[in-house]
Parts: C-alpha cells; structure tokens; sequence
C-alpha cells in the first residue's frame, strides 16, 4: 500500500493524547504507527516494510491476517458476539476439544481465560486449593505474566517493582548450561545438579508447605534455553514424591513454536496444569487457559472453584481458536515449524555465529531461537549487563536499529536477540530475514572486544 506519513503522523499524535503504554516511560516513548500486516509481514505509513522475527509478542504462531481464522470471527461476530461463561456453547466446547486432544496425557478439561497471566493465576490457585498447601516455586530467568501472583513469579527485574506482595512465592535456578549457575561442564552434569539444587531448595522450604512448582517448558522472554535431556522428568518426579502440583506455562512456547503442538512433546512429561494462551489463537482474539489433569479437575466435581472470568471462552475468541487450530492441523503448520527450525535457521545461525564474534551462543528448536550476544566469546561476558538501560545497553539499540534499517523487526531482551517468527514462515522468508540479521549483527560486532 502507498506511504501516507500524514497519516501515521495523525495516528501517533492520537497515541501520544490518551493511550498509556505497558512497561514504558510514557514521555520517552515513540510508538511506531503500523498501516497493516499480512502473513509474516507488517508496514508503517512511510512506505518501510517489516519482516517480523518477533511474531509481535512471541504471538502470531499463524501469521498476520489468516484469512480461515478472520473469517471464522466475522461469522462467530454475526452469529453471535458474546455469552456468559454459564451457558454451553457450541464454538466453546469445540475450541476445548481442541485443545484437550492435544494437551499430553490426561489434561482434557479446559478453563479459559483471555490471556496468559490470568491462566498462571488461576493454575496457581487450583494447585493451592487442591493441595490445601500456599508456596509455589519458580524459576529465576522465567517470565509468567503481569498480574498478581504472575508477576511474583516471575524471575526477571520486572518482578521488582511488585515484590512487596510476593507471599508464599520461592524462586530457585533452573538448568542452563552455557551460563550455568552450578559451573556444571556437560549437560548431563547440569541437569544432575540443577536437580539437587530444586531438592535442597525443597527441604529448607518444607515439602509440606510446597502448592506448586511452575516452570515454562522452554524458557522464552528469560532466553530460550531448552531444558537438558531428563531435566523434565526429574522435576515430574519430585513432585509426586512430596505430593507437589507441577505446572508448565506453555503460554509462549505452546502451539506449534518448538515445532510441536506443545513443547512438552518433546520431553515425554505430562504436568498436572498446563497454562496456554497466545499461540493458541495467534491473539487475534484475547485468549488463554488452564489445561487440568483429571486428578485435579475431581477436586473441583462436589466443590465449587472460586475463580472465574465475565469472559471466560469468549465466543469470538473461541471460533478463532477452533479456526486456527484447525487451519494449523490442515495446512502442517506445526510440521512447518519443526522442519524450517532444523534445516534453515538453526543451521543458518550457527553459522552465522562462527562469523560473528558478539553471537556467543545459538540455541533453540522449531521457530524458538535465542542469540546470546557477548562482549566476548572466551569470558562469555554479556553485550550488555544484566536488566542494562539507558547508555549501558547502547549496544543493542545499534543491533536493533540495524535490524529495523534491514527491514527485520528484531525480537530483543537484555544481551539477546531472539528469532521466532510465525510458524507459517517460508524458507524463502526465513532466508530474507537471517540475511537481515547476519547484516545487522556486524552493529554488535562493533562493541565487542574482537
Ligand atoms: N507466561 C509466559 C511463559 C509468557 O511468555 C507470557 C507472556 O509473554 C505470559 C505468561 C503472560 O501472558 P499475557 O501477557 O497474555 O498475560
């Protein structure tokens, strides 16, 4: 579509009157106003076009604009918009359905939410009441939401500001090897200790105060770091040896972004809850869960669950759902995934890390890549410090810039870049988007010692 800056200049102005931004200094902020988006592109009013490498928040796993899943919500909004969560509705149970099919092993009731954060409240508050018990035990490098209880989870700085009301809340290390918090070796070692350390972090906390562990599957925001191999498995099996609710926030890494339907998949574990969101509708509608085991659901047959959502399975959130869902089964958009991950980017990027000396490490799996960026690669030193602003974390804003200048919207925390795009990118896109980055990482490359 033609430039019109006039217009964006109108849009932004209108922005900057009244709408109050997340996570931001509202007077230092300059919101980019965006025309339209398709597939794995969107553009600005300027005539600037964007490969997006971040699917917006690690959401759109389908794309922008699908026409199945737009059509599904048109026809839902002329049917019917809107129901109380009371009442039994066909676009509902099928969008359970769905999801209970593909949820691994015996999670088959679906509590819906409309988004991520409110699945982690409520999966928290099941695990309490079903065990009666109030500590939950997170990771430090996680992120699961910015709600009450989500937010104390949470194990980045943006947990700071709210920690004055993190009862009952207990943070210890997960596995990652490459900055390992138990100077472990090998991954094996990593694993071995990183589950000694939940142990021990057990004991001194009392097992029988323990409600709940929750970790996401794959870390995502804190740095895609895929868990070693029975790290899994040794959590599922702490757990029920102390009668401990174990949780997997599949919110971002759920629906098809590690190349399978839910990242679990990989590992062979079921956990007792499982939250979802984002990919599950690409957010073209707001939409989460909780995904609960038979076990847990039973607690809930004779007494009532004291939570629920004036929104709870939304009929259009629910039609997107089925119509993603299905379009994802019928067009092997999750087959996709898997096969663009291990034939064009993960090669691709680490071979763009041998050139490159700011890519410390690549990792990841399907359309869920991390870029480590360090100062230097013997020290493994990060580009930028910890939870860096302003001046400290320059670097990065040059990396990120030079992305943008490249026509590649860049997924970035911290010393990281991330490279998830939609599930349905091709190998062509994939291809335009990796020659963008490789370009834009010489801007990194300037502030390493090398
Ligand atoms: N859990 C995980 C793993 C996430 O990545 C996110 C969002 O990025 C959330 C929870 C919170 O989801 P929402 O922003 O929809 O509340």
């Amino acid at each position: 579509s033609a430039a019109d800056p006039a217009a964006g200049a109108a849009v932004k102005a209108a922005d900057r009157a009244h709408v109050f931004h997340s996570w931001s200094a509202q007077g230092l902020i300059d919101p980019l106003p965006i025309a339209g988006a398709e597939g794995s592109y969107f553009w600005d009013y300027d005539g600037n076009r964007y490969l997006d490498f971040s699917s917006q928040l690690v959401n759109t796993n389908i794309g922008h604009q699908h026409p199945k899943v737009v059509a599904a919500i048109q026809e839902q909004a002329a049917k019917l918009c809107t129901l109380a969560p009371g009442f039994a509705v066909d676009v509902r149970s099928e969008a359970a359905r769905l999801i209970a099919e593909r949820t691994p092993g015996d999670l088959d009731k679906i509590f819906f939410t409309n988004g991520g954060a409110e699945a982690v409240e409520n999966a928290v508050r099941m695990a309490r009441l079903h065990t009666g018990r109030s500590k939950v035990l997170s990771t430090y490098r996680s992120y699961h939401g910015a709600t009450a209880a989500a937010i104390n989870l949470t194990g980045d700085p943006r947990r700071w500001p709210s920690d004055t009301a993190s009862a009952g809340v207990v943070h210890f290390w997960g596995p990652f090897l490459y900055r390992s918090p138990f100077h472990a070796e090998n991954e094996a070692q990593e694993c071995e200790r990183a589950l000694a350390h939940l142990e021990q972090t057990i004991a001194f906390e009392g097992p029988q105060s323990i409600a709940a562990i929750i970790l996401e599957t794959v870390p995502g925001t804190a740095g895609i770091m895929v868990p070693p191999p029975g790290y899994l498995a040794g959590v599922r099996e702490i757990c029920d040896r102390h009668g401990i609710v174990f949780i997997l926030d599949e919110v971002m890494a759920g629906f098809g972004r590690t190349g399978q339907w839910f990242a679990a998949d990989h590992f062979g574990v079921t956990p007792d809850l499982l939250t979802f969101a984002k990919g599950v509708n690409s957010g073209y509608v707001p939409l989460g869960g909780v995904a609960i085991s038979a076990e847990i659901a039973a607690t809930f047959d004779q007494r009532p669950y004291p939570g629920g959502l004036t929104y709870s399975g939304h009929p259009l959130a629910c039609a997107s759902a089925v119509a993603t869902i299905n379009a994802m089964a019928e067009e092997r958009i999750v087959e996709n995934a898997a096969e663009i991950g291990e034939k064009v980017i993960g090669p691709a990027l680490r071979e763009i890390a041998e050139r490159h000396p700011s890519v410390g490490e690549v990792r990841g799996l399907g359309v869920f890549w991390a870029l480590d960026l360090v100062k230097n690669k013997e020290t493994r030193e990060p580009l930028v410090p910890y939870n860096a602003s302003g001046a400290a974390n320059a670097p990065m804003g040059a990396f990120a810039a030079a992305c943008k200048r490249g026509g590649l919207w860049p997924f970035v925390n911290m010393n990281r870049t991330h490279v998830v795009p939609a599930c349905t990118i091709t190998e062509a896109e994939a291809k335009e988007g990796l020659a963008a980055l490789d370009e834009a990482l010489t801007a990194a490359d300037a502030h390493t010692d090398a």
